[in-house]
């Protein structure tokens, strides 16, 4: 009965092999599957799943995992392995003998020669910005869980055709694990990135160690994962995956890369965390440094500096540019700065606080400072603003109209930091402000050097020429106040006249013998 089977089996089949219960062949007779001095006796051990194509493992597992003595299930077409690099279509038909049970007869026809596998094509690798931009796509579709797979391949990018085929077969490899074929970066000859499915099971460091060793390569893959989900909105997600893909493309380093990515982003992402909580419970402070006119001595007004804990404000204002958070932190440094302007006592002074360009950006923050001070308008002429980071205006004619509006409605408005970026000049005539405020680096140069003098003259000319005044920060010598008064610009700010401080009232006597003290100026 049993070789009657066989017999059957074997006359239709190129190759016959029994399997074991684990699936791993036992015997095999008939043609080997390859022409080259390999025959069916070398599988002995292997187990099949091994032996075949991707496509076909899965059902042939299923297919193991199913059978019954006597029963017949459909065949199952797949590629064969030959050798390293040749495969050979075949189709494999499993049964089980009642005698033989739990193990597996399986006959082999194969349909065609052996053929090389073909370097499989696929659309060509994003870059770094490419990839971003793929995140910000399916993180802004709502039903798209998605993570960052990182994947170092060393030893990839060495010279050679086989190499180079390798890198093909790693990048289709990547293309098709990734979220829709087409989103794996290329972020450096050895190190790639892919947007996957949050979900996803492949291995995708062993596919990535088959392809290359589908080239004769044997080359150790490293794969690590981070993925998108969390509390953060998803515009901000995106920008902290920049902000810490940019400092682990900067960092640099093979190894260690996916996780120093991974830590970094949940750094980042619970930095966001913090400053929007942060903001949320008005948590920071305000110190008011004056800005004096620099011909009287009177201290004209006072800009608010934002304080968390006993740090400076600087990283936490870029980060919150970078993640988007700022136009609500700058919406909460103002409704602070209009209580402090509605403290008893308080009714004369005038406060400048910082908006970043950013903010800008959409209507919100003038449309939050109108309805701040809809109560009370008049408190508005006591307020300006201070335009920091103009280089974070994107669209500047927009940007410029919500500034007319604030003006409008008698905030003034002045461009911070003015010289730093070459988008400067450019700036001071499209975007409508009543002052600059000249960058502490002019003011700093101001009495060695020659060209930071010039600068500064020509700069106050043609600011008087639009009927702009001028203020000069961090002035921390006389020798410093005498040279920008003298230059003609009208007001100055620095450790000179008085540092940040918890409230804004005008300091002790200064020594400057131009300074009157005690008197508020009006906008002049
Ligand atoms: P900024 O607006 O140009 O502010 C001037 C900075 O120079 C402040 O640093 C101030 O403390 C410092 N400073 C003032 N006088 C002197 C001086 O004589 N010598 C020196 N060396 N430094 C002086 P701070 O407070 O660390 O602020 C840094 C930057 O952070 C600000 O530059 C501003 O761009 C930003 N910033 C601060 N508060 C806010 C805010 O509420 N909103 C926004 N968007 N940005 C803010
Ligand atoms: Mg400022
Ligand atoms: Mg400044």
């Amino acid at each position: 009965m049993k070789s009657r089977l066989l017999g059957m089996a074997f006359a239709a089949a190129d190759t016959l092999l029994e399997l074991d219960a684990d699936g791993r062949i036992d015997m095999a007779l008939g043609a080997g599957p390859c022409p080259r001095g390999a025959t069916a006796e070398t599988w002995r051990g292997v187990l099949l799943t091994d032996l075949v194509g991707k496509a076909g493992q899965k059902p042939l597992m299923d297919a193991l995992a199913a059978i019954r003595p006597n029963e017949r299930p459909a065949p199952i077409d797949a590629l064969i392995a030959c050798d390293t690099d040749r495969v050979r279509r075949a189709r494999l038909r499993l049964f089980q003998l009642p005698d033989l049970a739990p193990a597996v007869s399986c006959a082999i026809t194969y349909d065609g020669a052996p053929f090389t596998l073909a370097v499989p094509e696929a659309p060509p690798l994003l870059s770094a910005d490419g990839l971003l931009s793929r995140v910000r796509g399916s993180l802004l579709a709502p039903d798209e869980d998605v993570a960052v797979a990182f994947v170092d391949v060393p030893g990839l990018a060495a010279a050679g055709e086989a190499h180079e085929r390798a890198a093909a077969r790693v990048a289709a490899v990547l293309q098709a694990s990734s979220i829709d074929g087409a989103s794996a970066a290329r972020l450096a000859p050895e190190r790639f990135a892919l947007v996957r499915a949050s979900d996803s099971q492949t291995d995708l460091a062993s596919e990535v160690r088959d392809a290359a060793a589908a080239e004769g390569l044997d080359l150790a893959v490293r794969a690590t994962e981070a993925a998108l989900s969390g509390s953060a909105p998803a515009e901000s997600t995106v920008r902290a995956l920049r902000f810490a893909l940019e400092a682990c493309i900067r960092e640099g380093g093979i190894d260690g890369a996916g996780a120093a990515f991974s830590e970094s982003l949940k750094r980042t992402l619970k930095e966001a965390d913090r400053f929007r909580t942060m903001v949320q419970s008005r948590d920071f402070a305000l110190q008011y440094q004056p800005i004096i006119d620099l011909t009287t001595g009177v201290t004209h007004h006072f800009e608010a500096l934002a304080r968390f804990g006993s740090r400076g404000p600087a990283d936490s204002i870029r980060l919150a540019e970078e993640l988007g958070l700022i136009e609500g932190f700058d919406l909460a440094v103002a409704e602070k700065a209009l209580q402090q302007l509605r403290r008893p006592g308080f009714g004369l002074t005038r406060i400048a606080v910082n908006v970043s360009g950013a903010s800008l950006g959409s209507n919100a923050y003038v449309d939050g400072l109108l309805r701040l001070t809809a109560a009370a308008p008049d408190i508005r002429n006591r307020i300006l603003i201070e335009v920091t980071e103009t280089a974070a205006v994107a669209d500047i004619e927009a940007a410029g109209r919500r500034l007319s509006a604030l003006r409008r409605a008698g905030v003034k408005v002045c461009l911070d930091d003015f010289g730093v970026g070459a988008a400067s000049l450019d700036y001071l005539h499209r975007l409508p402000a009543d002052t600059v405020k000249i960058d502490g680096r002019f003011v700093r140069e101001i009495v060695s050097d020659a060209r930071a003098r010039d600068l500064v003259a020509h700069l106050v000319e043609l600011c008087a020429d639009l009927k702009m005044t001028t203020i000069a920060e961090m002035i921390e010598t006389e020798e410093q106040a005498t040279a920008v008064r003298d230059l003609g610009v009208g007001y100055g700010q620095g450790w000179l006249f008085g540092r940040p401080a918890a409230e804004p009232v005008v300091a002790a006597p200064q020594p400057v013998s131009v300074r009157r003290r005690g008197a508020v100026a009006g906008w002049g």
